[in-house]
C-alpha cells in the first residue's frame, strides 16, 4: 500500500486506451502529429484562451523551460524556499536558464503573502550591476505542503509581480487536484489571474509521463521550440505525449480522477486528525496529507505495509514542534486510491 506520492502508480485506463488507439498508422514526427494537435485544440477550450502548448515528458522540464524562457541567465526567479523548482529540480531551472539565480521566500505551509516577496525583492535592485536583475515568479500551486492559494491570493502575488516587471509562473503538477478543490474554472486560476505560463502537469493525476508547458501570449512562446529540442524533449514520435494529453483530458476524465483524489484526501485527512496523538501542521486541501503522529504510529504502518513519505519542514507554524518521539509523514492519493487503502491506514492509525 504505497501512498507516499502520486507518482507511484501506473496511468489511468483511458490514459492507456487513448495510447493504444494512437498506436495504429502512420503519423507525422516531432510534435505535429494529430493527437498533439488535438490536445492543443483541447487545451485551448480548456483554458479558453488561445495557447501556445508545449508537451514534455517530466515536470522539472516543465518548470526549469518555462522558467528559462521568463529569466535571462542574470535574472532572479523568485520562489517558495522549499518549491519544487528550488530543491527536487537538481539545479535544472539554473541551468536551461543559463545561470538564473533561485530566490527562495520563506513562508509557513509552502505559501508565501505578497509582503513576503516585496521583503525578499528588496534585496535585488534593477539596474544595479552586482545585482541579479529581478526576473520571474514562481507560484506552486498545489504547494509542496499541500497547501492552496484561493485566486484572491494568486492575484495579489501576480500583481505585486507584474507592477515590478516580472514575468509568472505557476508550477501546477497538481493542476486539476487544486483547481477542483478551488471549485474554479482553468482560466480564473491563471491567466485571469495574472499568470503568464503554466506547468499543467498531468503524470501524477493519470497520465504515464505528461506534462505541458502552456503560454497565453505567443511573443512568450516565440523560441520555446528551440529549448525544448536542446533540452531533448521534442519526442521524434510525438504521438506519444500527445495521446496521452488527449486520453486525460477527454470526456473531462482529468478532473474525475482529481476529484477522486481529493475525495480520498479528505476523509483520510479527518480521520487521522480526529485520533488523539495526531496532529496536522496545516489543513489538508487537495491530494495530500502532511500529518505528525507517534513514532509507535509510524512503525505500525511500516510494519503492515503502509508507505509513507518522511517529510522535513523549516516552515512550519510558529510554535508547532515535532518531539523526538514523533514522526513527520505525508501521505498522497491519487486517481488510483481504493477506499479500502484508507480503511487500513486509519484501522492501523486507530490502533
Ligand atoms: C512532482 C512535481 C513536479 C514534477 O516533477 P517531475 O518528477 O520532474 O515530473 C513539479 N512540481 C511539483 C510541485 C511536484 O510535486
Amino acid at each position: 500500500m504505497n501512498l507516499a506520492s502520486d507518482n507511484v502508480v501506473g496511468m489511468s485506463r483511458p490514459v492507456l486506451e487513448a495510447l493504444i488507439a494512437a498506436n495504429g498508422g502512420g503519423e507525422p514526427a516531432y510534435g505535429t502529429d494529430s493527437w498533439t494537435v488535438r490536445a492543443e485544440r483541447m487545451l485551448a477550450d480548456v483554458f479558453e484562451h488561445e495557447v501556445s502548448v508545449f508537451l514534455v515528458a517530466t515536470g522539472t522540464a516543465a518548470n526549469a523551460l518555462a522558467l528559462a524562457a521568463l529569466s535571462p541567465p542574470w535574472g532572479a526567479v523568485f520562489c517558495h524556499q522549499e518549491s519544487h523548482v528550488m530543491e527536487d529540480e537538481c539545479g535544472a531551472p539554473e541551468m536551461f536558464s543559463d545561470g538564473a539565480k533561485l530566490i527562495g521566500v520563506p513562508g509557513v505551509g509552502g505559501k508565501f503573502t505578497p509582503a513576503d516577496l516585496e521583503a525578499r525583492m528588496a534585496g535585488y535592485v534593477r539596474g544595479v550591476v552586482k545585482s541579479v536583475q529581478p526576473s520571474a515568479l514562481s507560484v506552486s500551486q498545489v504547494t509542496e505542503a499541500g497547501t492552496l492559494y484561493s485566486l484572491d491570493e494568486i492575484r495579489a502575488l501576480s500583481a505585486l509581480a507584474r507592477s515590478k516587471g516580472l514575468g509568472v509562473h505557476l508550477d501546477g503538477a497538481r493542476f486539476a487536484n487544486a483547481m477542483v478543490a478551488l471549485g474554479c474554472t482553468a482560466a480564473e486560476m491563471t491567466w485571469k489571474s495574472g499568470i503568464d505560463v503554466v506547468s499543467f502537469g498531468a503524470t501524477k493525476n493519470g497520465a504515464l509521463a505528461c506534462e505541458a508547458v502552456i503560454f497565453f501570449d505567443k511573443a512568450r512562446a516565440e523560441n520555446f521550440q528551440y529549448r525544448r529540442k536542446r533540452s531533448g524533449h521534442t519526442l521524434s514520435k510525438g504521438r506519444l505525449l500527445g495521446a496521452q494529453m488527449v486520453g486525460y483530458l477527454e470526456n473531462g476524465h482529468w478532473i474525475d480522477n482529481a476529484r477522486h483524489a481529493n475525495a480520498a484526501a479528505a476523509r483520510l485527512s479527518a480521520g487521522l486528525a480526529a485520533l488523539p496523538g495526531v496532529r496536522l501542521p496545516w489543513p489538508t486541501q487537495a491530494n495530500e496529507i502532511f500529518v505528525v503522529v507517534p513514532e509507535k504510529t509510524a512503525a505500525a504502518f511500516a510494519a503492515e505495509g503502509i508507505r509513507a513519505a518522511p517529510w522535513a519542514s523549516d516552515c512550519l507554524p510558529e510554535g508547532f514542534e515535532i518531539g523526538a518521539d514523533e514522526r513527520f509523514l505525508r501521505f498522497v492519493t491519487s486517481f488510483a486510491t481504493q477506499a479500502s487503502e484508507i480503511d487500513a491506514v486509519l484501522a492501523v492509525a486507530a490502533r
